[in-house]
């Protein structure tokens, strides 16, 4: 076990840390979970990061692409200060730019802007940066590029548009390559990236779930103390969960989970998480029947932007009025909040996207943390998604929890359009279930990364036992996606679709009609409201 007392708090100080500067790129979150993927841990700030501000030293530091040009009189440019680092840099594209800008301005527009592959010329082979590196295929995404030399540094490789397409300061540790290494359609970007970071920085390969776990677990009792008292909510999905086991492995009773039914949970949803986080991973958990309140007050809302806010509003009431009751056995006041921040969030948050940054609180946390003068802990706000969920696994967060798709924080109450009430809901979360168990049953679970009924608010004619019916429509949605930013519909097989349809309109009462949502993402939203 690890101690508490050893333990800095943050992250970047208990592993060897590579630092990513963003200038902005689309890419530039990449290059952080490329470097992760071979054990180095690596955290990305805005580029306008001072470096005498940072309480940590990095291994190496990467300069991530960006939008602008490093001629402009409004770019963004890197604290000099790095250079004093003494340690290993890598500039990506803008980063390379800025390199040679600072090193002899040479960068002006090119004649002709290079987007998609290219091919590498290697043509220093002796370049630490290129070990194992062949003439492959790079991706390219430039307009502007490098007219000379920089003072000190040698050309290592070239492409048919950029002369200049990497090069090297061997003497000291600087390099600049003018395509995105972090992007899969890099043939071996990734080679390239360990080259930099383990053999040219020397980091650590020792990043991984394993580790994490015992260093978390100290971090966090080193932060909460011995004696402070957390709260969380949880909602039965992944962040949650995964968020309230660390904390129960950390101060074990000490934290208090508080799971909301609001009425518009899917399908044995509260008995499910009551059993798994209490029997199955002894959480401290206490569970609110809050339905009645949640569906009163929707009751003759139709706007999907109303509902959210009344169930985001209750929720915060009902939370906090939970939270009074709880008496803690050491008299303890509490004093942290759990919150399931994520690595993307952060990254959304602290993203350089123009001169100011842009902070994102989430409508819940942040209501939450005003009126009840709460600080906030949040354990997995250096992971991603799949390292939570490899986390959650090693933590004994069952499977089936830990791969369940996303479910919004308003719930079923979106997936009803119009009006929401019991029967209506009834009607939704029946025909999900139905749609749920076939995909599962078809080995189709994982490929999806969401599906979902929802319940359309107008009425159709069918037939049934030579009787006419007059009752509502079931719209099915699938989707594929990596990031939920954009998103493509699934393509079930025509036996699949039609079982399910069939099952649905036989099994649940109130449904004469099942469609299929054929709109990928954008323009449609994943959600229905
Ligand atoms: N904006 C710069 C250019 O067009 C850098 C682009 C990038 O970093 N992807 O060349």
């Amino acid at each position: 076990m690890v101690s508490p007392s050893d333990v800095p708090v943050e992250v970047s100080k208990v592993f060897d840390t590579i630092l990513v500067l963003d200038f902005g790129s689309q890419y530039s979150h990449l290059i952080t979970r490329r470097l992760r993927e071979f054990n180095v841990y690596a955290e990305m700030l805005p580029c306008t990061q001072k470096i005498s501000e940072l309480n940590w030293k990095p291994k190496g530091v990467i300069l991530s692409g960006g939008p602008y040009s490093v001629y402009a009189e409004d770019a963004p440019h890197v604290d000099h200060d790095v250079f004093k680092l003494d340690v290993p840099i890598l500039g990506i594209c803008y980063g390379m730019q800025e390199l040679a800008w600072i090193n002899g301005k040479g960068v002006a527009r090119g004649d002709k802007r290079e987007y998609g592959p290219a091919t590498l010329n290697v043509e220093d082979q002796s370049c630490s940066l290129f070990k194992g590196v062949d003439n492959s295929q790079v991706w390219m995404s430039h307009g502007d590029k490098l007219h000379a030399l920089p003072t000190g540094f040698k050309i290592v490789a070239t492409s048919e548009n950029s002369p200049y397409c990497a090069i090297a300061h061997e003497k000291e540790n600087i390099f600049g390559i003018q395509f995105h290494p972090e992007v899969t359609h890099s043939a071996q970007g990734k080679i390239l990236l360990k080259n930099f970071a383990v053999d040219i920085c020397q980091a650590n390969t020792n990043w991984s779930m394993e580790n994490f776990i015992d260093t978390e677990i100290a971090r966090i009792q080193k932060l909460v103390g011995p004696t402070a008292e957390v709260i969380g909510a949880v909602s039965g999905g992944v962040d949650s969960t995964v968020g309230a086991k660390i904390m129960k492995e950390a101060i074990g009773d000490r934290f208090h989970a508080i799971y909301v039914d609001n009425g518009v949970m899917r399908k044995n949803e509260t008995e499910t998480v009551y059993k798994t986080l209490t029997e199955g991973l002894g959480i401290n958990l206490t569970v609110v029947d809050a339905s009645d309140l949640f569906l009163g007050r929707l009751k003759g809302v139709t706007d999907p932007e109303k509902k959210r806010k009344i169930i985001g509003n209750t929720f915060i009431h009902v939370f906090e009025d939970e939270a009074a009751k709880i008496k803690p056995a050491s008299g303890q006041e509490i004093e942290y909040l759990l919150q399931g921040t994520l690595y993307p969030d952060v990254i959304e948050s602290i993203s350089f996207k123009g001169p100011s940054q842009t902070i994102k609180t989430h409508h819940n946390v942040g209501g939450l943390l005003e009126n009840m003068k709460l600080k906030l802990i949040e354990p997995l706000r250096e992971l991603f998604k799949d390292e939570v969920r490899h986390l959650g696994e090693l933590l004994g967060v069952p499977h089936d929890l830990v791969w369940r798709h996303p479910f919004p924080g308003p719930g079923l109450a979106i997936r009803v359009l119009g009006e929401v009430t019991k029967e209506q809901v009834k009607i939704a979360r029946e025909a999900d279930a139905i749609f749920i168990e076939e995909i599962k049953k078809a080995g189709l679970y994982k490929q999806i990364s969401q599906a979902f009924a929802a319940l359309l608010p107008v009425k159709s004619v069918g037939v049934m036992g030579d009787q006419r019916t007059y009752e509502q429509v079931i719209a099915l949605r699938a989707i594929e996606t990596t990031d939920f930013m954009t998103a493509d519909w699934f393509i079930f097989e025509a036996a699949f679709l039609k079982k399910v349809a069939s099952r649905i309109v036989n099994e649940v009462d109130g449904v004469a009609r099942v469609t299929y949502d054929i709109t990928s993402k954008p323009p449609a939203t994943v959600e229905w409201e």
